[in-house]
């Protein structure tokens, strides 16, 4: 692919996908992102819907969000969604971390989640 980990590859047409789909590299071949491996993964959770994308590597659960889309992880139904996941991560000992452009925060889940600190006078 011959490309930055954050750099959009230069096979891929916006709009309709990956330009050379027939003969894509191995790499591309074998990655499956959550939605197409995890059932418990409703419509929802289609990338073309959530415009977010969803992949685990060991402990972590990591969502991508399309910076097109900035604050959809932020609205409903997806902020309430993406704390059931990390609920969920958390109860099998792993954790939600989520990429947004250049911003990275680990998704906690409601019970885990810290209150806002109120100032003090
Ligand atoms: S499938 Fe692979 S080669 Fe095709 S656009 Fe995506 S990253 Fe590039």
């Amino acid at each position: 692919m011959q490309k930055a980990a954050d750099q959009l590859c230069r096979h891929c047409v916006l709009g309709s996908g990956c330009a050379h789909y027939d003969t894509r590299p191995k790499t591309c071949r074998d990655f499956l992102c959550d939605w197409m491996k995890d059932p418990a993964l409703d419509a929802a959770w289609n990338p073309l819907a959530a415009h977010m994308m969803l992949y685990s590597q060991g402990a972590q659960k990591t969502v991508l969000v399309d910076p097109a889309y900035p604050h959809i992880w932020q609205s409903a139904p997806y902020a309430g969604l993406l704390q059931d996941l990390a609920e969920k991560c958390e109860q099998e000992g792993g954790y939600l971390i989520l990429f947004c452009g250049d911003e990275v925060r680990r998704i906690r889940s409601a019970k885990t989640e810290r209150p806002p600190e109120v100032p003090t006078a």
